[in-house]
């Protein structure tokens, strides 16, 4: 296996006027090309705060983060968002959709950062057609439903060909039907080779990933293979 990513003694506070909030206490852990991980814990134990740095949104205060083989604690801004654009996609729980725009621009917008995109439409078509979505590719966002709007999300994150998805509680706005369409559609890009990293505070979403760190408190309380994930099929719910 090729190792994707690896943190090393991660620590993060943020610090807001006089006030520190100390949030990661030292976190490691090494992520492997074409792994399903998901990263559990309860509300407020650091999950989004990690994702976040090993997206290159937010930095970390001390100790190492290794992406694909970089040491990234001196690259510049653009470097990090060089990673953030061509790199990695992202999912978040409420979608981030650019409002009363079309499916298609909604799903072009990451090529617009890049300088050879090739063949936009091809590209747009191909990321929509992936996650089942080509009857609503005319389809303004406000007219989509909630398992549609993060169909369209995913395509987006797609369109660059990322080799890894981050999904932060991905199902979290959604019914146990349409979630369970959205973890179907993660569970198939794993085996198209994509490296998946899912951030949710429930057990059986994680129970949808091939292994589970457990989050608690900004320390890795538990990394464990999961023997039988639950694997969707199509029609399945999220089993609640
Ligand atoms: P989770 O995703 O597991 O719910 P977060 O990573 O979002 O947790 O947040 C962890 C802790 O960090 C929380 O106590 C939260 O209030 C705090 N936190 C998150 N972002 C910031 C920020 N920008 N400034 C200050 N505190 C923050
Ligand atoms: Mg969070």
């Amino acid at each position: 296996m090729t190792e994707l990513l690896k943190v090393i003694d991660l620590k993060k506070q943020y610090e807001n006027d006089e006030i520190v909030t100390k949030v990661l206490h030292g976190v490691s852990f090494n992520i492997d090309e074409g792994e399903f991980v998901a990263i559990m814990g309860p509300s407020g134990s650091g999950k989004s705060t990690l994702m976040h740095i090993m997206g290159f949104l937010d930095k970390l205060t001390t100790g190492k983060y290794i992406f694909k083989g970089v040491d990234t604690s001196n690259l510049s801004d653009d470097q990090m968002a060089e990673y953030r654009n061509f790199d990695i996609g992202f999912v978040f729980q409420s979608f981030n959709l650019l409002p009363r725009t079309s499916v298609f621009d909604n799903v072009k917008l990451p090529l617009s950062y890049a300088q050879n995109p090739g063949d936009i439409t091809a590209k747009v078509k191909q990321a929509i057609a992936a996650v089942g979505l080509n009857h609503r590719i005319n389809n303004l966002s406000n007219q989509l439903s909630g398992g549609e709007k993060q169909r369209v999300a995913i395509a987006r994150a797609l369109v660059n060909d990322p080799a890894l998805i981050f999904a932060d509680e991905p199902t979290g706005n959604l019914d146990s039907k349409t979630g369970g369409q959205v973890m179907r559609i993660l569970q198939t890009l794993n085996k198209r080779g994509k490296t998946i990293i899912l951030v949710t505070h429930e057990k059986y979403t994680a129970e949808h990933a091939h292994r589970i760190i457990k989050i608690k408190d900004g320390l890795v309380e538990e990394d464990l293979q999961v023997a039988n994930h639950i694997e969707i099929k199509d029609g399945d719910e999220l089993i609640k």
